[in-house]
């Protein structure tokens, strides 16, 4: 085998450097140059002037150890979170918010620029002001997921992960999320210290707890909790029980969790609980839910309200994580559809169809696309309760719908029309006035895109929490014969790295 040759690098691993930080990576790390060589260093912010120890080098490139911050950044603030720095959730805490909203349109901006292929004077023409948060930008998260382990001494712990790694940094309280949070996972840790539970170990694959999931409604103030457990030898799934009534079930679902009862009953005293359910998760892997789901107190959902309707949302289902600038988001996303009444919308990815009800208030018929069963059935009961009669939702991959309706397939399937006002609008339908598409940060399949460049839509609208695979995905729907008109960012995750975006794109 032939040798491997080592990439000649400036530095090695142990030198100590001094230098200013002068921009942040897409992760938050600061970056600074020495002699146009680049170092990564994690914890520095921008105006930092710091000390640091090379850790790895390349031959472009070094991550460094911030060893000292020798002059602060007058953009540097104290992260209010006591485990700020060792925790993975939150990359820029540390950064003043209004060069955290700086720094996310930057990257956006930069990612339709390079990626692409888009004209930065063009760019900065069509691209409004980032839409941040007003007031206090902690505390807005209404879910959580805590992975349940175990310390040195055997006690059982829960946290978030460290940056990169599966250790648990032990925190009850993050500061994103609601104060609720602490309570229920000290009721929880408490049982299973006293009851000997075990957390699952990710190693051996043994053990029962794995996450708890927390959600609030901020307007409705519900609280919904999900256990997340491994549990192989289930006699009697039977579900748990009914809807309706509100009292610890005495069905055969004993067995999921030692001494539940006692459990349910601590974590109902706590104001707002209305949903605790169990969800059984027997995979080897780091996907936090599994797929079956049994409610073992109150309802099987909670409920919220947002742009003016009421949503029920399951353990499953995607619900925004900060409905404050949520709101602000969809409004946009309205904004940029340009409603006046009696347009054909399809909303792709649409989840349990929050985007999809808010615009068919102002909308003739909307089409939701969504591959979760269960943010269907939520969506299908949105409709219902807030009177929306003028939608309609496909289950499935909207890479498969899209494509299946625009051949008739879809038709024949569900013999959707029978009527001429029916026929009219499946017309409609083929050729609509308005797509709308929300994809995860994988962003949109070709499939998907190419028929929708095929229903030839007037206007499309990409609201995306990925601005590398917008770049990408608005690059083909540009040479397919659309043109990018607006585009905002939207801070739905201040302190973290993360943006969302919202593109309108009208038919050339
Ligand atoms: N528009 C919704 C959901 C956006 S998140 C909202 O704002 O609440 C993206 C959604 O796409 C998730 O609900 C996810 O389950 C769904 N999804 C992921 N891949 C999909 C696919 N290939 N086809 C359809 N939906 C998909």
């Amino acid at each position: 085998m032939p040798k491997k040759t080592k990439e000649p690098t400036p530095y090695t691993k142990g030198d100590i450097l001094e230098l200013n930080i002068t921009d942040i990576s897409t992760d938050g790390s600061g970056i600074g140059k020495i002699d146009g060589y680049t170092l990564f260093v994690k914890d520095a912010v921008i105006g930092d002037f710091v000390k640091v120890s090379i850790m790895k080098s390349k031959k472009n490139y070094a991550y460094a150890h911030l060893d000292e911050i020798i002059k602060p950044s007058d953009f540097r603030i104290e992260p209010p979170c006591p485990v700020a720095r060792a925790c993975g959730g939150c990359q820029i805490q540390n950064l003043d918010y209004t060069k955290q909203l700086e720094f996310k349109n930057n990257k956006v901006r930069n990612n339709l620029i390079r990626l692409g292929g888009f004209d930065a004077e063009f760019i900065d023409s069509i691209m409004e002001p980032i839409i941040g948060m007003n007031d206090d930008h902690f505390r807005y998260r209404n879910k959580a997921q805590f992975p349940i382990g175990t310390d040195k001494n055997g006690n059982p712990i829960s946290g978030f992960y460290a940056g990169r790694t599966h250790a648990i940094i032990p925190v009850q309280d993050c500061l994103l999320g609601v104060e609720e949070n602490k309570e229920i996972l000290n009721i929880v840790l408490d049982h299973m210290k006293k009851y000997g539970i075990k957390a699952y170990d990710e190693t051996t694959g043994e053990g029962v707890f794995r996450h708890v999931l927390i959600r609030k409604g901020f307007t409705s103030k519900e609280i919904m909790v999900c256990f997340v457990i491994q549990h192989k030898n289930k006699n009697n799934p039977q579900k748990g029980n009914s809807r309706t009534e509100n009292k610890p079930s005495n069905n055969a679902v004993s067995d999921y969790i030692n001494h539940q009862e006692k459990l349910i009953n601590k974590i109902i005293a706590i104001n707002g609980v209305t949903s605790i359910s169990v969800n059984i998760n027997n995979e080897k892997t780091n996907v936090i839910l599994g797929n079956e789901i049994h409610t073992i107190w109150g309802t099987d959902y909670i409920t919220d309200r947002l742009c003016g309707i009421d949503f029920r949302i399951s353990p499953l289902s995607f619900y925004q994580v900060n409905p404050v600038q949520t709101e602000k988001l969809y409004n946009t996303a309205i904004e940029y559809a340009q409603l006046i009444g009696n347009e054909t919308v399809w909303d792709l990815y649409c989840g349990i169809g929050t985007i999809s009800l808010s615009m068919a208030k102002k909308a003739g018929h909307v089409y939701g696309v969504e591959v979760i069963p269960q943010a269907i059935d939520n969506a299908r009961e949105n409709a219902v309760n807030n009177h929306i009669e003028n939608a309609t939702f496909y289950v499935g991959k909207a890479e498969e719908v899209l494509p299946d309706f625009y051949e008739g397939k879809l038709i024949t399937k569900t013999s959707a029309y029978n009527s001429t006002s029916a026929e009219v609008q499946h017309r409609k339908a083929l050729h609509p006035d308005v797509i709308v598409v929300d994809p995860p940060r994988k962003g949109c399949d070709i499939n998907c895109l190419e028929t929708m460049l095929k229903m030839k839509p007037e206007r499309i609208v990409y609201v995306s929490c990925d601005s590398a695979t917008l770049a990408r995905d608005l690059r083909i729907l540009v040479d397919g014969g659309y043109k990018l008109t607006r585009a905002c960012t939207c801070d739905l995750f201040p302190n973290t790295v993360h943006i969302e975006s919202v593109c309108q794109l009208i038919r050339e």
